[in-house]
């Protein structure tokens, strides 16, 4: 391997995130717990957010969207103002939650700042990405942080360019196959999947990856090891 940039997804790989989004998605099945069952208010969620993907993108400000349309689509538009209300107070707690960093961050980072160009690769609302970033206190570690709208060979192609490099000179470290993995596999760079203990839906994949350019890890501190 001739690495020269390392990038990391930040959602689940450098901070917590999933489990806010588990939490607020049980906040709103018992806010809308008399109109049907938790579990069918789950399923109608999550096609909701997928078919909102293409309009609003990732992150809170599409899930509080799609928790609203949700709302009116399975109360047939009868849901009261103040349940709206709070489906608005609880994206707006999210967007302020504070930053818990994973284990192991800033070590690894520490230990590959000096000898690797270290980058954020991450999807999301711009603004709420860059809040986090700063909150984080990671922000001088890296070089450059990119927010993409989606995860894709694209995208991924468009920041090799963007950085300047071969895609054999990227190593892209992340908690989702799907996102961090795969395409940047597809695209002749390097990944090393860190997965976190939850996963949203829309990013678990079924099938192995076999490929000797990919390592999987337990824990991001492992990474070292291959560089
Ligand atoms: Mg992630």
């Amino acid at each position: 391997m001739n690495i020269k940039v390392i990038a990391f997804d930040a959602d689940d790989t450098l901070w917590v995130n999933e489990p806010y989004f588990r939490a607020a998605e049980e906040r709103f099945c018992s806010l809308m717990g008399e109109y049907l069952s938790r579990h069918t208010i789950e399923r109608e969620l999550l096609k909701t957010e997928i078919d909102n993907l293409t309009y609003y993108g990732y992150g809170i400000k599409g899930f509080v969207l799609s928790m609203i349309e949700t709302a009116l689509k399975i109360t047939d538009n009868a849901v009261q103002v103040e349940i709206i209300e709070q489906i608005i107070a609880l994206g707006k707690q999210m967007l302020d939650e504070p930053i818990e960093l994973l284990d192991g961050v800033v070590e690894v980072l520490e230990e590959l700042k000096d000898n690797y160009r270290l980058v954020v690769a991450t999807k999301g609302d711009l603004l709420d990405q860059e809040r986090k970033l700063k909150k984080s206190g990671l922000s001088s570690y890296f070089h450059h942080i990119e927010i993409m709208s989606e995860k894709d060979d694209a995208n991924y192609l468009k920041l090799i360019k963007h950085l300047d490099i071969h895609p054999s000179e990227l190593l892209m470290i992340g908690n989702s196959l799907k996102s961090d993995i795969l395409p940047v596999l597809n695209i002749g760079a390097f990944g090393i999947h860190v997965p976190y203990h939850i996963t949203w839906a829309h990013e678990q994949i079924e099938h192995s990856i076999d490929n000797e350019r990919f390592r999987s890890v337990l824990d991001i501190k492992e990474i070292l090891a291959f560089l």
